[in-house]
């Protein structure tokens, strides 16, 4: 998922506060400089949201929904455009952990539950906010079970996608119809049944679609088959791998296919691009960069985990979303402008942005929406390491000072677990400077990548919190990075360096540091780069009359304050 339309509205809004109160109000002034000096540290935080009855049932791991584990989703469903609706069934092939009689799976409570059949039998189920509860006979721990869940219902319609959820019913330029889903923050559940906790992934699922046989509908994985009449067909698409929920999608439009072929470290691999027909010679063109950024990113953290469920660019009603083997792209093949959508006119940052994912968020998945930031900081931080890679490292630094304006610390990166909140807010621009800082404390570049490509190695198709990744970045390095990761993720205030230049001397400190909190920072003086170790007692450094100080604050997350009465008496 990305976040460039809310940067974008919170800017366009800052600059109507600024225009409206310049005028009369000096404190808009500050908003304003605020504004153009970058970060800010606010005085206040601002409270998490409340958890609801809803979030509660979809958040919390309870007994109903540990007591089973499922293997295999086979998704059959027909989409009726005309009406908006969806109908058909899903069949869970699970696992018991427990045994048990009552067990708890989520669907939108504005679609209808037309039966749960369990061995030819209809079972009782009761209806809660989005969770269905079902009684079972007893089921005995280690059983393998299956039972099926048919509904139908018109799917909510998203209002803003990708950043609220739902189906997209659009038209393209000829008028067809162009519908796409798009559900990360909402939950799939809006539109099919399935336990939506990020921590539930199938090992496989068969996504079965019936559209008209007019349009083409396009899902993750492998299309193994298509079953045409002259009315209808079924589209079958395998996903071999595991796979989170949300990542789930179909795409439905007049489609042209191009075939790529892409250089892998695994070897030459086919790829496939999926665009609306009319787009067929321009999208051939601009998607030849998917094969650079690949090469990039296949470098930065190993082969692409998909490569046996195909690497796909789908043509979508909305901006982007990292879809599982099947990327949702929908950024006009717009590269060679100035504009927010691409990255110094030379990088689409969606094909860029949800290529990433396929890494951080789908190969190494959250395991709670609060955690959201493994997903987004490092979805950003490809991108600085993708503009470094391609343009250079002074290049990606500039990338980076501009995403530091946008990083607001007004809450913990992570939040309240269990409550389905998922945190967004500073996981992008916050996290990627997070994950720079360490960089730059590592001070190794082989450390440093050593640990990315690692940790996507170690932990392949698994289910990651913050605190494995501390705990893996503690054991490569042999250092303690715990206190690093209180102050940065799960605390709001990056640290505040204040500092006093004398004639002949440097006088530092940090301030706000959470306990235990160490961390150096260099400066350089006339040009010479030094390290400081900062804690929060004043320290000196001698320098030369009149030298220059720079402290080296691109490098490092932190907070310059100047304090003139800093000193050591
Ligand atoms: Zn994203």
């Amino acid at each position: 998922m990305l976040i460039v339309m809310m940067k974008l509205k919170k800017h366009i809004l800052l600059i109507l506060i600024g225009l409206f109160v310049f005028t009369s109000c000096s404190s808009t002034r500050q908003i304003m400089s605020g504004y153009r000096r970058g970060m800010d540290i606010p005085e206040s935080a601002e409270p998490y949201p409340e958890p609801t009855a809803r979030s509660l049932l979809l958040g919390k791991l309870t007994p109903p929904r540990t007591c089973y584990d499922v293997t295999f989703y086979d998704m059959n469903i027909d989409i009726d455009i005309n009406s908006r609706k969806i109908a058909g069934y899903v069949d869970f092939h699970s696992k018991a952990m427990d045994n048990f009689v009552k067990l708890q799976f989520d669907l939108a409570k504005n679609m209808t539950v037309d039966e749960v059949n369990y061995k030819g039998k209809s079972l009782p189920f009761t209806r809660e906010e989005d969770a269905v509860f079902v009684t079972f006979p007893q089921i005995k721990k280690n059983d393998s079970f299956q039972f099926r869940v048919t509904y139908h219902g018109q799917p909510v319609e998203a209002k803003q996608p990708p950043w609220d959820g739902g189906f997209v019913w659009k038209t393209d330029k000829a008028g067809r119809d162009f519908i796409g889903v798009a559900c990360e923050g909402d939950g799939a559940s809006l539109w099919w049944p399935n336990k939506d906790h990020p921590t539930e992934e199938p090992d496989s699922m068969a996504i079965n679609i019936t559209v008209p046989s007019n349009i083409m509908c396009v899902a993750n994985g492998r299309l193994r088959e298509t079953i045409k009449t002259d009315v209808k067909t079924t589209y079958k698409w395998f996903v071999s791998n595991p796979i989170n929920n949300y990542n789930v999608s179909v795409n439905i439009a007049n489609y042209a296919v191009i075939n790529d072929t892409i250089h892998s470290i695994t070897g030459i691999q086919p790829a496939q691009y999926y665009v609306l027909d009319y787009n067929e010679d321009v999208a051939r063109e601009h998607f030849k960069e998917a094969r650079d950024m690949m090469r990039s990113l296949e470098k930065f953290f190993g082969p692409f985990p998909w490569w046996d469920d195909g690497y796909k660019l789908v043509e979508t009603p909305y901006l982007g979303m990292e879809h599982q083997s099947a990327i949702a792209y929908g950024n006009d093949f717009k590269t060679y402008d100035s504009g927010v959508r691409s990255i110094y006119g030379h990088i689409d940052y969606i094909t860029l942005h949800e290529t990433a994912h396929e890494w951080w968020g789908n190969n190494i998945t959250a395991c709670d929406g609060a955690d959201v930031w493994l997903h987004e900081g490092f979805g950003m931080y490809t991108e600085v390491l993708y503009v470094e890679d391609r343009l250079g490292y002074p290049m990606s630094v500039h990338y980076l000072l501009e995403k530091r304006k946008g990083i607001a610390n007004r809450r913990a990166i992570v939040g309240p677990r269990d409550e389905y909140y998922w945190g967004f807010e500073d996981s992008y621009n916050k996290g990627a400077w997070i994950l720079h800082t360490l960089r730059n404390v590592l001070d190794d570049d082989e450390m440093f990548f050593g640990i990315l490509y690692g940790f996507q190695q170690e932990f392949a198709s698994q289910i990651v919190c913050t605190e494995d990744l501390v705990e893996y970045i503690n054991s490569v390095s042999g250092q303690d990075f715990n206190a690093f990761f209180n102050q940065y993720i799960f605390d709001r205030r990056p640290p505040v360096l204040e500092f006093n230049i004398t004639d002949n001397k440097l006088f530092y400190r940090y301030n706000g540091i959470v306990d235990g909190f160490t961390m150096p920072i260099n400066v350089l003086v006339n040009k010479e780069e030094i390290r400081l170790q900062p804690t929060t007692t004043t320290q000196e450094l001698n320098i030369p009359d009149y030298a220059t100080v720079q402290i080296m604050d691109w490098e490092y997350l932190i907070l310059k304050k100047e304090n003139n009465m800093l000193k050591i008496n």
